[in-house]
């Protein structure tokens, strides 16, 4: 089932999406917001916010999404709570399919962000936001003289555990291997932190705080010799990595290995004219929900700017620019 073409659509329901849909409401554009089932992004499993401008007491991460959307709701943006199925950009209106229904928009706004690796413990996922963070500079300052785990061998982890040994009186970074994915200095770093004890290899097997409804410690083993090891501590910081939500968009549009989404440098122009992409989907380095919802206004407006040029003369026919 197709509906009237309409002038902008955008995807994802995270900071980016809902600031994106903001301000193409107030410029009148009336997008329609297909925001996911799950909508609310990364910020739906934190729980205070501390870091988001405007907030000096702190907001929980889902109150401030609700308060994105609804920001966005009044001045007209409108919500598809479903998951997008499959895209069409190789002809103009560009489409979008949610199972059978078929929306036809002029312009695109792809920002269906990036999610953090989980262990995929069932104890991890009931302990978020109580303990188990993906964030070190969202959450640390938590974590005041308090004793943290940091999983993972990348930078990531090895940055985040140099971090947090400002906060924390003690941090354990455990990876499952004895070779780390991060770069000598990097690794050099945490070892030299006198508060942080490295512990290899050693997968995280449970996380301990269930009963008591916050974190109280995590389960070790060794995957060598099967050698099993309780670590206390009041947080575990996650840091194996983010996966951007980028598979139906593959094909269409371009992406660096990882599976970002590339943007031309200073815009949030993809590739296909018309199509833009903001928030996490296009930026693994910053990953803030101030910095996804800084892209998601810049992505209005460039759709804005788009139409606008697009009303006073023709444009081609879905021109493939390779961001410079
Ligand atoms: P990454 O380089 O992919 O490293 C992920 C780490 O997590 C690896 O050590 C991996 O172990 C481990 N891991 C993955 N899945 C796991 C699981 N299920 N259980 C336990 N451990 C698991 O990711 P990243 O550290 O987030 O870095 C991503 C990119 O950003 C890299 O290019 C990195 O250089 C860059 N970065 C740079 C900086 C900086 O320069 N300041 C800071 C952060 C990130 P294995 O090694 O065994 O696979």
């Amino acid at each position: 089932m197709a509906e009237e073409t309409r002038e902008l659509i955008i995807i994802g329901g995270g900071p980016a999406g809902y600031t994106a849909a903001l301000y193409a409401a107030r410029a009148n554009l009336r997008p329609l917001v297909i925001e996911g089932i799950q909508w609310g992004g990364q910020l739906m499993i934190t729980s205070d916010v501390e870091n988001y401008p405007g907030y000096p007491d702190g907001i929980l991460g889902p109150s401030m999404m609700q308060e994105f959307r609804a920001q966005a709701e009044r001045f007209g943006a409108e919500f598809t709570t479903d998951d997008v199925t499959r895209v069409d950009f190789s002809e103009r209106p560009l489409r979008v399919y949610v199972g059978d229904d078929e929306h036809r928009a002029e312009a695109v706004i792809v920002a269906t962000g990036a999610n953090a690796r989980q262990l995929g413990l069932g104890t991890e996922v009931a302990l978020q936001g109580r303990g188990v963070s993906y964030c070190a500079v969202c959450d640390a300052a938590f974590f005041r003289d308090k004793e943290v785990v940091v999983v993972g061998g990348g930078d990531s982890a090895m940055e985040e555990a140099t971090f947090l040994a400002k906060f924390a009186s003690k941090v354990t970074l455990v990876h499952r291997r004895d070779e780390f994915r991060a770069s000598p200095i990097m690794v050099d770093r945490a070892r030299a932190n006198e508060k942080v004890e490295i512990l290899t290899p050693y997968a995280v097997e449970d996380v301990r705080g269930g009963d008591v409804g916050r974190v109280t410690g995590v389960v070790l083993r060794n995957p060598a010799t099967g050698e099993k090891l309780e670590v206390s501590a009041d947080g575990v910081f996650v840091a194996i990595g983010h996966d951007p939500t980028t598979a139906l968009f593959l094909d269409a549009l371009d992406h660096d290995e990882a599976g970002y989404l590339v943007t031309k440098p200073g815009s949030t122009q993809t590739n296909i004219a018309g199509v833009f992409a903001a928030g996490d989907v296009q930026d693994h380095v910053y990953r803030q929900a101030v910095t996804a919802a800084a892209s998601g206004c810049m992505a209005a407006l460039d759709a804005e700017h788009f139409l606008t040029e697009q009303a006073h003369a023709a444009v081609p026919a879905v021109a493939s620019e390779t961001p410079a």
